[in-house]
C-alpha cells in the first residue's frame, strides 16, 4: 500500500476527548475513528490488526472443533424474558420501534445460542459441541473512558461449548486454558498475561479471566510469578488462598486488564430453554454448559497500551497491519527509483508493505509517523543507503538500524518455520 493513497492521515494533536493512551495513539494514527464516547469505527489500518487478531482466534478455535455461526445483534425480548435477564441485567439495550414493540441488541449470546441448538439436538450422541461467532456486542457501559478496552459496541468472540457430563464439559475447559494462552501468545502479550482466578465472591473451580499487567488496567490482581498464575482482588481472602495452595508473601499486586474470560454455566441457561437431551437409557437430562469471551477491540487496545513507547504504537509481527513500513527519502530521482524496486521485490516476495512514497514531506516527519504506526521493520531508502548500496533497516523496537542489502532483506522477511 502506498501511504501517499491512504485515505487516513496522521495527527500530531491529541484528541481532546480522550484519556486512555489507546485511543489517543490509535485516534492519532488514523487506525480507528471515535463516533461516540465508547463507539469507534475501524478504519484501514486498523481494520487489518483486527482482521488478523481475529484469524489467530478463529484458527485456534476451530482446531478445538469450534463450529462457526453469527448470530443476530436483534434479539427477541422473550427469549431475554425467559431467563430473567429483561430485568436484571443493567447494561442491556432495549430498542423500540414505531409500533412500540421492544427488541434487545445483544451484549451476549445465551438467550439466542440455546434456542438454536434446541432445534437440532436431543440425544447424548449429539454432544459434545462448541460453536462460536465473533460479532458486534451492545452494552450500556457508563464508564467508556478507556478507548476500545471499553466500547458500548465492541466485538467479541463468544463461544458456547455444551455437554452431557461434568468431567467432558471439565476436560474441554482445560483444553480452552490452553487454547486461550496460545491466543495471547500468538498475539504477542503471552509474557504479560496470566490466568486468573475469578468469581464474584464465593469460590468457584471453574471460573477464570485472562488478565494483561498494564497500568492503564481497571482491574487489581494478585500474581504468583512462580506459578504463572494469578487471583482477583474480589476472591482474594485467607480461604481462596488455602484452597489455591498460594501464599501472600509471594503474591504481587498488579493493575491489569481482562482479555478473555472462561466459566461454567452449568445448567443455568439450558434449563429455562430445557434444552435436554436423552441418555442411553432414554432418561432427560439438562445440558451443561460453558462460555468463553474474548474481546478483540480490547485486545486490540490492551496490545498498545502495555507495548506502545513515548513516540508511538510497537505492533508484535502477527498482529501488525503490515510487516514492514518502507520510507523513500528525499526527492531525488534515483532515491524514488530505488525505492520503488524495493517496494515491487516485497510485494512480490508476498510481503506486506506500506511505503511512505509521499514527496514533500520532510525526513523527520516519516520517521516519526513510522514511530507513531509502530509497524514492526522500518525499511529506509536515502543518499546514504543507495552510496552504501543497501537498505537501511531498523527494528521499532530497536534504536539503532544497519545497511543491508535487499536479497539479505527478503530473508530476513522470509516465515521461519
Ligand atoms: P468487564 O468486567 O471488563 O466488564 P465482563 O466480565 O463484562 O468484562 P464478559 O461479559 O465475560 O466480560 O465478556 C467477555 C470478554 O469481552 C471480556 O473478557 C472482554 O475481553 C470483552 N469485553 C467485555 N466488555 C467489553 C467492553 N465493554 N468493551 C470491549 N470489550 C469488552
Ligand atoms: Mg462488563
Amino acid at each position: 500500500m502506498k501511504q501517499s493513497k491512504l485515505f487516513t492521515k496522521t495527527k500530531k494533536e491529541i484528541p481532546a476527548d480522550e484519556v486512555s493512551k489507546n485511543a489517543e495513539l490509535l485516534i492519532r494514527g488514523g487506525f480507528i475513528h471515535k463516533e461516540m464516547a465508547g463507539v469507534y469505527s475501524y478504519l484501514p489500518l486498523g481494520l487489518r490488526v483486527l482482521k488478523k487478531i481475529e484469524n489467530i482466534i478463529r484458527e485456534e478455535m476451530n482446531k478445538v472443533g469450534g463450529q462457526e455461526i453469527l448470530m443476530s445483534s436483534m434479539q427477541p425480548k422473550e427469549n431475554w424474558e425467559k431467563t430473567g435477564r429483561w430485568n436484571d441485567l443493567d447494561v442491556l439495550y432495549k430498542v423500540a420501534d414505531s409500533a412500540g414493540r421492544e427488541v434487545a441488541l445483544g451484549p451476549t449470546h445465551e438467550e439466542i445460542v440455546v434456542p438454536i441448538l434446541k432445534n437440532y439436538v436431543n440425544s447424548y450422541k449429539d454432544f459434545p459441541l462448541a460453536l462460536y461467532q465473533i460479532q458486534n456486542k451492545f452494552r450500556m457501559e457508563l464508564r467508556s473512558k478507556s478507548g476500545i478496552l471499553r466500547g458500548r459496541e465492541f466485538i467479541m468472540k463468544d463461544m458456547y461449548s455444551f455437554h452431557t457430563s461434568t468431567a467432558d464439559f471439565e476436560k474441554f475447559y482445560e483444553q480452552m486454558k490452553e487454547v486461550y494462552k496460545t491466543i495471547f501468545t500468538r498475539v504477542g502479550i503471552g509474557h504479560i498475561t496470566y490466568l486468573t482466578f475469578a468469581s464474584g465472591g464465593t469460590f468457584a473451580k471453574y471460573s477464570h479471566e485472562f488478565q494483561t499487567i498494564t497500568a492503564a488496567g481497571e482491574d487489581t490482581i494478585y500474581v504468583d510469578e512462580s506459578s504463572g498464575t494469578a487471583l482477583n482482588k474480589e476472591v482474594f481472602n485467607d480461604e481462596v488462598l488455602t484452597q489455591l495452595n498460594l501464599k501472600k508473601e509471594d503474591l504481587v499486586e498488579q493493575r491489569a486488564i481482562e482479555v478473555g474470560n472462561i466459566f461454567d454455566l452449568k445448567s443455568k441457561y439450558s434449563k429455562p430453554f430445557d434444552l435436554s437431551y436423552m441418555d442411553e437409557k432414554g432418561v432427560k437430562h439438562d445440558v451443561l454448559m460453558g462460555c468463553y469471551g474474548i474481546g478483540l477491540g480490547r485486545l486490540m487496545g490492551t496490545v498498545v497500551e502495555a507495548l506502545a513507547d513515548d513516540k508511538g504504537m510497537i505492533w508484535p509481527h502477527a498482529i501488525a497491519p503490515y510487516s514492514v513500513h518502507l520510507l523513500s527519502l528525499g526527492e531525488d530521482e534515483n532515491i524514488l527509483k530505488e525505492a520503488n524496486k524495493v517496494y515491487e521485490s516485497l510485494l512480490k516476495n508476498n510481503i506486506e508493505v506500506l511505503f511512505d512514497d509521499r514527496v514533500g514531506v520532510s525526513p523527520g516527519e516519516k520517521f516519526a509517523d513510522a514511530d507513531l504506526l509502530g509497524i514492526p521493520l522500518r525499511v529506509v531508502v536515502s543518499k546514504r543507503s543507495l552510496d552504501e548500496k543497501g537498505v537501511e533497516v531498523k527494528k521499532r523496537s530497536e534504536e539503532k538500524g544497519k545497511i543491508v542489502s535487499l536479497n539479505e532483506l527478503i530473508s530476513l522477511l522470509e516465515p521461519k518455520s
